[in-house]
């Protein structure tokens, strides 16, 4: 095996361990439960259903789910798809920061910005709100990756363009949210369209943001259309025009297509001027 094949799958192992805290963190934040607990009742993890005390074998990340068919080894009920699914998609992230970045510090930086960006999309699916503490650390990691940026070229005009991006991305959320008192648009989301066009710029941080409109455009119509078929069973969640939906994933969702598939619709805007 070469070098390089084991660095990937290393990447992809520590992505699956984390996505396989966040799962836990996620079922335990704001609940009053200790996250980082090793003992008592708190500290290790537990079968939802049965109470009973997971061991090493119930906790391999996505391998886990796969060979206990999704069922608890001790009463058999259903495991949720969130554990495999988290599990790898944060293997999956870690491997394409690894691939755009793989220098450690630069690794290192970007793998903390998604797997929060991860949390934030989990979090908002559960609950349809975005943590403030999320927003303010994630904003803390943009203005850490502006500054750095800086080093070498203070103020460059493409300095000024950066700091700029964040204010002029979210400045369209923001009266989303202002006109509607929050309802079309949280405020969570424009706090982080902040960070995100900080980290993205401006060019890429725009085409992230149509993406993220097309998207949930595109599910939100096949969620009601869905809901019209004759065959359709009555679902727990329930949709109509007015329905709030989670906006988090989707502008995470196009700032991943955005910065791992290069789309920039908007990158020979320069050749303008
Ligand atoms: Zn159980």
């Amino acid at each position: 095996m070469s070098i390089s094949f084991l660095l990937v799958l290393s990447a992809a192992v520590l992505g699956a361990i984390i996505g396989s805290f966040l799962n836990a963190l996620s079922f335990r934040f704001n609940t009053g439960r200790r996250i980082l607990a090793l003992s008592g009742k708190d500290g290790r993890s537990r079968c939802m259903s049965c109470g009973h005390t997971l061991e090493a074998l119930d906790l391999v990340p996505i391998f886990s789910f796969i060979f206990l068919r999704g069922r608890c080894r001790w009463c058999g009920s259903r495991i949720s798809w969130q554990y495999p699914l988290v599990e790898a998609v944060a293997a999956l992230l870690s491997v394409l920061v690894f691939l755009s970045v793989p220098g450690p510090i630069s690794y290192g930086f970007w793998l903390l910005v998604w797997m929060t960006l991860l949390f934030i999309v989990i979090y908002d699916l559960k609950h349809t709100i975005i943590p403030w503490s999320c927003s303010i650390f994630l904003a803390a990691l943009a203005i850490i990756f502006l500054l750095a940026s800086q080093v070498g070229h203070p103020m460059s005009i493409f300095g000024i363009w950066g700091l700029l991006a964040g204010p002029a991305l979210a400045a369209p959320l923001f009266l989303l949210s202002l006109v509607s008192g929050g309802r079309w648009m949280g405020w969570g989301d424009s706090a982080l369209e902040l960070s995100l066009g900080w980290l993205l710029g401006f060019t890429a941080g725009l085409s992230a943001l149509l993406l993220a409109f097309w998207s949930g455009a595109l599910i939100g119509l096949g969620i009601l259309f869905y809901q019209r078929l004759p065959w359709h069973k009555k679902v727990s969640v329930t949709m109509n025009m007015r329905s709030e939906m989670p906006f988090a994933p989707f502008l995470i969702l196009g700032a991943a297509l955005a910065l791992f598939c290069h789309v920039d619709f908007f990158s020979q805007i320069y050749l303008l001027f």
